[in-house]
């Protein structure tokens, strides 16, 4: 019988999840078909209790019910709990589990640009469930300083006192962080400023960046953002967030099949579709 797979959104119309878990299936051979279902806040409940009564083999959840749909599954893996989100689900027998593959495919994308994070002095922009998940497998990492900033401080300080691995690090508010830019040798910017439409923002001034720094914006759409144009220009390394959604992905697609899919061939999947060049 045809397993079944989707991703739960809203909104999901523009999700490359679809045509990149279907396109593995293919070439792995497997009998299964991964959809995308537009669900609203208020019908959350109700389609995870569908995909359960339906037996979907698994399924992937983003904005905005990666928080909410907790308290609806059977069980959850310790790093899905610390950073209180989910993005994979895994039907075990009927038994739903939730994981979350961000932070990890981040980490993992990164890692195949840079080739060590300790002793590394890093800045996270944003405090959202996206920077959760990265700032906790960051952290784990060992860093040298891990220093987090927000437009809304205390939610950055939340996530340091949250974090369940020791590391040295401060919450800061965007200009604090742009005082001290040159300090860090890699920021990580995870706020949903300078994506499409709206690709003429930038979260913070990067009049102070050090030089030889790699700057990360977990965004892919556009596939440079303004603030990846401008720390290239001042010769920084920059990486788009391709890497993050094709790593988060495989990991999700190894948890349901248990194949570590071409990663390669998934990239230009999703390249394919938003018609550029990575970088
Ligand atoms: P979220 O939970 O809503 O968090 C958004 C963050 O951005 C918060 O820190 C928020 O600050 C900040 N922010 C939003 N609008 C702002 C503004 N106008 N000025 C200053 N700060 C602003 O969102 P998320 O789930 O973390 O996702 C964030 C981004 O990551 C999205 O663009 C999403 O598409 C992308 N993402 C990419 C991948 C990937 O695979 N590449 C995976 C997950 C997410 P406040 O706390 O002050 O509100």
């Amino acid at each position: 019988m045809k397993k079944l797979f989707g991703v739960i959104g809203d909104p999901i119309e523009h999700s490359m999840s679809p045509s990149m878990h279907n396109e593995l299936f293919q070439v792995y051979g497997i009998n299964a078909n991964y959809h995308a279902f537009h669900v609203k806040k208020e019908n959350l409940s109700d389609a995870v209790k569908g995909f359960k009564a339906l037996g979907f083999a698994g399924f992937n959840v983003t904005v905005p019910h990666k928080e909410a749909i907790i308290p609806l599954l059977d069980e959850l893996d310790p790093l899905a709990k610390a950073i209180g989100a989910v993005n994979t689900v895994v039907n075990e027998n009927g038994n739903l589990k939730g994981f979350n593959t961000d932070g990890s495919g981040f980490v993992k994308g990164l890692l195949e640009r840079i080739s060590m994070l300790s002793e590394k002095k890093v800045l996270i922009i944003g405090a959202g469930g996206a920077a959760r998940a990265i700032y906790f497998t960051m952290a784990k990492e060992g860093p040298g300083l891990l220093d987090i900033c927000n437009r809304t401080v205390t939610k950055a300080n939340l996530i340091v006192k949250d974090c369940p691995y020791q590391v040295t690090a401060r919450a800061l508010n965007i200009e604090e962080a742009e005082h001290q830019l040159e300090i860090y040798d890699l920021i990580i910017q995870t706020t949903p400023i300078g994506m499409a439409p709206d690709i003429e923002r930038s979260p913070i001034s990067i009049h102070k960046l050090k030089s030889g720094s790699f700057v990360s914006d977990i965004i892919y759409n556009p596939l440079e953002t303004k603030l990846l144009r401008e720390a290239g220009n001042k010769g920084a390394e920059i990486q788009n967030g391709l890497d993050m959604f094709v790593h988060q992905g495989a990991l999700a697609f190894k948890k349901w099949n248990g194949i570590v899919p071409d990663i390669k061939r998934m990239k230009d999947k999703v390249l394919k579709q938003l018609g550029g060049l990575s970088c």
